[in-house]
């Protein structure tokens, strides 16, 4: 959990979240997400799990949209564009079901 002193209500903390696994079967998988905190606790977070079976990961093309999402809702600023990142790869329902967002 990063450190914040109490004059750094506007600050954020990124932090990237990576989980690898280990198949006999199908090799290694990897997984990534991501931790976004302020000065009160953890705004988002995407867990990553890696795994051949029912594993969820984030792409990149996903995470920068995603994150001014979640920004621009708590800062009143809209964002288009997320909504068509979100078809690729595990689809929109899988990356929803993951992301957990705090109430502002
Ligand atoms: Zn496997």
């Amino acid at each position: 959990m990063p450190k914040f002193t109490n004059t750094e209500s506007s600050k954020y903390a990124f932090e990237h979240l990576h989980d690898e696994y280990e198949c006999d079967v199908c090799g290694v998988s990897y997984s990534e997400g991501f931790r976004l905190s302020d000065v009160r606790g953890v705004v988002a977070e995407f867990e990553p799990v890696a795994h051949c079976l029912g594993g969820h990961t984030l792409y990149s093309e996903q995470l920068l949209p995603l994150i001014l999402d979640i920004l621009g809702k708590r800062h009143g600023f809209e964002v288009t564009g997320l909504e068509d990142e979100l078809e690729h790869g595990n689809g929109r329902q899988a990356i929803l079901e993951h992301l957990k967002v705090s109430d502002v």
